[in-house]
């Protein structure tokens, strides 16, 4: 089988995207990631072209002059030209939050929640998380690589091509190292880009009930060891929350994850409000939900370079009437990422343009500011915007090709894909006919 290193590198064809209609490459002077008012700054480009060699971009420009580039000129026969029509072009989403590693959809939760249970009636019941938990021990390294293999595939159909992946299902060692096994076999087939997170510490176990100190020096002591030893994650994960893990048991969290070099990020703020007290310290890449969040820690985490990723599929999915405020963290200066936070007991949806629909329509933002935190924030978020969430020279040539000719169809159309095209580090991958007759015309 051709590894995707070798396929990334090289192997790839030089690609030319053209007649793009609108090309958002979402460049910008501002170094860090968008807040406030550069959060709307797409930096469209009509007309467009972008060249792209080994799977970077090489660039960026005017359809009518990359025609008439030299280069491009000598070496026509080679290039792979993907005629986009007019359409709309975008860097591929940077889906920051997601929870692959799952056995099966929780139905019974679902009809429990419609007929009026809350999240914690549930998960007392024996449902919620506790019910994917048994899943995934039971689920062999194999089987859970293929279901994730197929959510990448799924969330690379609607536009995303960076996709930050969570364990979190296992909760035992042998579980955790399991489920990043698994991650890191999918992610050698995907021809996109997956960060993956050890998310040890999302509920304390039943066999730890009552006993989380013990469940913590578990996560501290043997899980973060072992991942960074066999570097399964980038990132550790901490569902800081009522019924969940306290502010002092995520800071002994972090504090292991940095001896051990690993990044950092939390759940906060989906339940309750949680102060941040102390966490910026650790210099989190992020802190997700931040449904409840006090005004009077606004000026610090504005300050920083964490991303607050909104998640309000989450919202949409439990029935909530309440989502988090957008509009107070954006006028607040703090930089906003949007993600799917795909996950089987609360939001079990794949599309970033969902995510920016509802972000549209109920949290407020404007559809450029939602695409603005699908990409480059995304991308802060998970401390790849080096790479990853514009479409300028030196960066993974990584597009979303949306059959719409203006952009803020994208979160408009709620519920319809029409992403019709997705290219991952120069490799093309997107439905039939359009992909199939726009490559092979040269
Ligand atoms: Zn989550």
């Amino acid at each position: 089988m051709r590894s995707r290193r070798g396929a990334a590198r090289g192997e790839r064809p030089a690609l030319l995207l053209v007649n793009i209609g609108q090309l958002l490459t979402l460049r910008s002077e501002i170094s860090g990631p968008r807040r406030g008012a550069s959060l709307s700054e797409l930096g469209i480009i009509e007309d467009a072209a972008v060249l792209c060699l080994g799977g970077k971009i090489v660039s960026v420009g005017r359809t009518k002059d990359a025609l008439r580039d030299p280069w491009v000129k000598k070496n026509q026969r080679k290039i792979v030209e993907v005629d986009c029509r007019g359409r709309v072009v975008l860097p591929g989403f940077v889906d920051s939050h997601t929870h692959p590693v799952f056995t099966h959809p929780r139905l019974v939760d679902f009809e429990k929640r419609i007929a009026g249970a809350s999240y914690e009636e549930i998960a007392e019941a024996g449902g919620g998380i506790r019910s994917s938990i048994e899943g995934v021990r039971k689920a062999s390294a194999g089987s859970l690589a293929k279901t994730i293999a197929r959510a990448l595939a799924d969330l690379s159909r609607h536009g995303t091509t960076t996709v930050e992946a969570k364990s979190g299902y296992g909760l035992s060692l042998e579980s955790e190292l399991k489920s990043l096994q698994s991650i890191r076999t999918a992610a050698r087939e995907f021809p996109g880009t997956v960060v993956s997170t050890l998310l040890g510490a999302h509920v304390v176990p039943p066999e730890y009930r009552g006993r989380s100190d013990e469940y913590v020096d578990l996560i501290c002591n043997e899980m973060i060891p072992a991942v960074a030893k066999r570097k399964l994650a980038q990132f550790v994960d901490v569902f800081c929350d009522r019924g969940a893990f306290t502010l002092e048991e995520t800071e002994r969290v972090f504090a292991t994850a940095a001896k051990f070099d690993l990044g950092v990020r939390a759940h906060l703020g989906q339940l309750t409000e949680t102060r941040l007290g102390t966490i910026l310290r650790y210099d989190p890449a992020s802190l997700d939900h931040m449904d409840y969040v006090n005004d009077r820690d606004l000026p610090a985490l504005a300050a920083t370079n964490t991303v607050a990723t909104l998640v309000p599929g989450a919202n949409y999915f439990l029935g909530l009437a309440r989502y988090p405020n957008a509009r107070r963290l954006i006028e607040a200066g703090v930089a906003v990422a949007l993600a799917t936070d795909y996950n089987p007991g609360s939001s079990p949806t794949v599309s970033m343009p969902m995510a920016m629909s509802l972000a549209s329509t109920q949290m407020k933002m404007s559809p450029a500011e939602a695409i603005a935190a699908a990409t480059i924030n995304g991308a802060w978020a998970l401390r790849l915007a080096g790479r990853k969430g514009s479409v300028e020279t030196g960066k993974d040539a990584d597009f979303s090709v949306f059959d719409v000719t203006d952009y803020r169809e994208i979160p408009y159309w709620f519920g319809a894909n029409r992403c019709v095209l997705t290219i991952m580090n120069g490799a093309p991958s997107g439905s039939g006919d359009f992909l199939g007759r726009d490559l092979g015309q040269r």
